[in-house]
């Protein structure tokens, strides 16, 4: 607390400096001010849904994201800046069906910076009105599975989610908003289409994908595969004697071309399973949790899908 104390002081310097520089500034700085003040702050729990903003929002939205790139957005710990960021934000969207609940680590950031109960005023599931696939191993049938944007068909409600919040909070710029949607959803639908023509080459028997994470549900809906996984979804049980024994056997049975491994997971298990079976692990591997490093393939949420979409289908086709 004493910490989070001197660095509140500390904060606030920072600001009183940094406005007073622009209240001597030239006039460009004063331009840079009024950009700046205008715009929405928004916090969002991955990068994912940061991508999605940033594309929706444009010029009008400052987004941080709480969970940083190739972390785990199940089980998080915020930082002082999270917690700062997210008890100022304007508006704060999150997964929802059960992603950020792994360490409770997001109510407890509600919680403590005066942002709880304030659902559909500040704080947005993003997955509102998508149809919810549940988990299967057994005592988990009624808890949902929270990777739905891996179909783009559902990333697009996320957009369209996106979209209708921006515009009711800042009904202004209601134009900019709806075009920028209109026009990431439009590349979103290509890609889509793409996939669902691309996927259907594949060999029935071949076309399944095992990761380490059972995060390909969503997907293998949505482009005609079947999804296996060592563990079913990111929590203290990840890759226990029991899951890679099951796994073991089937992957021997299937005698798949490849294996994929996700970025923000540990690929030790995956490492196993290919030795027990000799299937390879394929090269690429797949973005489920987080985005790509900036400047990397797969650093936009379009670019994430078109890579997974490329690796899966060149790893299924050898
Ligand atoms: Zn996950």
């Amino acid at each position: 607390m004493k910490f989070l104390y001197k660095k509140k002081i500390y904060v606030t310097l920072m600001i009183a400096a940094l406005l007073m520089l622009t209240a001597c500034g030239t006039s460009a700085g004063k331009d840079e001010k009024k950009s700046d003040e205008g715009k929405l702050s928004i916090v969002v729990t991955n990068s994912i849904l940061e991508d999605m903003v940033n594309q929706v929002g444009g010029k009008h939205v400052d987004v941080h994201s709480l969970v940083p790139i190739a972390q785990d957005p199940h089980e998080h710990e915020p930082l002082p800046a999270d917690t700062a960021k997210t008890s100022k934000a304007e508006l704060i969207f999150y997964n929802g069906l059960n992603l950020e609940t792994g360490n409770g680590w997001f109510t407890k950031l509600l919680d403590s910076t005066q942002q709880k109960d304030k659902e559909d005023k500040v704080t947005f599931a993003v997955s509102k009105g998508i149809d919810p696939i549940h988990l299967e191993s057994k005592g988990q049938e009624n808890e949902q599975d929270p990777h739905a944007w891996l179909s783009i068909q559902n990333g697009i409600k996320y957009i369209q989610n996106i979209e209708k919040t921006l515009s009711e909070k800042d009904p202004d710029n209601r134009a900019d908003y709806e075009k920028n949607a209109a026009a990431y959803i439009s590349k979103l639908e290509v890609v889509d289409k793409k996939a669902k023509k691309q996927m259907s080459d594949i060999p029935k028997d071949k076309a399944i994908l095992i990761t380490s994470e059972g995060a390909f549900k969503y997907f293998t809906q949505a482009y005609g595969l079947r999804a296996e996984y060592i563990w079913e979804i990111n929590s203290e049980n990840e890759g226990t004697p029991d899951q890679l024994t099951r796994i073991v056997d089937l992957a021997k049975d299937l005698k798949l071309p490849s294996l994929f491994v996700e970025t923000s997971v540990n690929d030790k298990s995956m490492k196993t399973l290919s030795q027990e079976t000799g299937v390879p692990i394929h090269d690429g591997k797949l973005f489920t949790d987080s985005l790509a490093n900036k400047g990397e393939p797969g650093d936009t949420y379009l670019s994430m899908m078109e890579w997974n979409i490329k690796q899966i289908h060149d790893g299924l086709s050898k």
